[in-house]
């Protein structure tokens, strides 16, 4: 079967995928508890520890879904009605955080930055943790709608100091930025299959520690049953112990792709994955800037994941790529939509150089 792409898809997720991922969905359909199925789960669990660098403590979480899931998930299984928490806000995805955690009935701090693109305030986080019974603070590692990273480090530990759990959105991040969960002691790390993990959508992966599981076990009002990791966790602890289990029936294809994109990734190495993200944008930043083309975020703010860039004096340059075979993004976020384009370097696309080179030598030409 040949996956030859017409058109290179480098919009901020889905991104490409490689060829032994694409091939995976080829194979016959087989029984959730089939050892196959039940192998390749145990084995996708053990490679979310890994690729996460999260302790051998730590619980990872995967169920059918989106990026949306993986958030609504977090938020529900660690915070009840009536509870405080912080949001750091980096743009779109933030304002989505806040509003999903109002629904819960959770009270919100919402930390914005000064401008779009900035990076919201530390002072005002630490303030807040000290005048408030803060239970989480959440923050976007990446914020796809201003290509800005949050300093998921500090954050994590302004957090910690204040005994609040932190609950990161890693669904433009996790497999791409450099994200230690257990040496920075982060709570809650979320993702979706269709970004830096490089698979189709339909996944949403956490990691979560011992505290945000404890946090879980305390709760009076409940997560929808449905997302309850409690529910989820004898699941999980089955699959790992190549067992095979049921409490919802898992999306078979997706998990045996997710542990090949996962071995891909590892016999890389995580760090090396990093590095290549971090190429990957110095080069797409340098030709944006030979272009005289200027970034969203703030000098010293810009993820590795993807560039979210002002059309300048190139408002064609979304048609023109897409005319020479490379899909790029318009705008998201609402204030600045229809001023600003985005290119998503992630994933397969940064570790295969052919997608890199296709996109590079075309901006270099136009
Ligand atoms: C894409 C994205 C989401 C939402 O994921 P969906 O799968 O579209 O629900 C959430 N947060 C961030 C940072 C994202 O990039």
């Amino acid at each position: 079967m040949q996956n030859k792409p017409i058109s290179t898809l480098m919009i901020p997720g889905p991104v490409e995928i490689s060829p032994e991922v694409a091939k995976s969905f080829a194979e016959p359909i087989a029984s959730h508890v089939s050892p196959k199925i039940i192998e390749a789960h145990g084995s996708a669990l053990e490679g979310m520890r890994k690729v996460w660098l999260a302790g051998a403590d730590s619980q990872p979480f995967v169920i059918a879904g989106s990026g949306t899931i993986a958030m609504e998930m977090a938020a529900t299984n660690t915070l009840e009605p009536g509870d405080t928490a912080v949001v750091m806000n980096s743009g779109y995805f933030g304002d989505r955080m806040a509003k999903m955690l109002v629904r819960r009935g959770v009270l919100v701090h919402s930390v914005f930055a000064d401008e779009i693109g900035g990076h919201p305030s530390l002072e005002k986080l630490a303030d807040i943790l000290k005048n408030h019974n803060i239970r989480a603070v959440f923050g976007t590692h990446v914020d796809t709608s201003t290509g800005v990273r949050l300093d998921a480090q500090k954050v994590a530990k302004l957090a910690k100091d204040a005994g609040a759990l932190s609950i990161f959105d890693g669904v433009c991040a996790t497999a791409g930025e450099v994200f230690r969960m257990e040496d920075w002691e982060a709570d809650v790390y979320f993702t979706a299959s269709q970004k830096a993990l490089a698979l189709p959508p339909g996944l949403a992966l956490m990691v979560v520690s011992k505290s945000a599981l404890k946090r879980r076990r305390g709760m009076e009002v409940l997560p929808p049953l449905s997302l309850d990791w409690l529910e989820w966790l004898p699941i999980m602890e089955a699959y790992e112990g190549r067992k095979g289990s049921y409490f919802s029936t898992p999306p078979t294809h997706l998990i045996s792709a997710l542990n090949i994109s996962l071995s891909q990734v590892l016999e890389r190495g995580i760090e090396q994955v990093f590095e290549d993200h971090q190429s990957a944008a110095d080069l797409v930043r340098a030709a944006l800037a030979d272009m005289g083309l200027t970034l969203v975020p703030k000098p010293g703010l810009a993820a590795n994941t993807l560039s979210a860039v002002y059309y300048g004096d190139r408002p064609q340059i979304v048609q023109q790529l897409k005319s020479k075979g490379v899909i790029i993004a318009g705008g998201l976020h609402p204030e600045i939509k229809d001023q600003y384009f985005r290119i998503g370097h992630m994933g397969y696309s940064v570790r295969d150089g052919e997608d890199m080179d296709r996109l590079l030598s075309i901006l270099s030409g136009i």
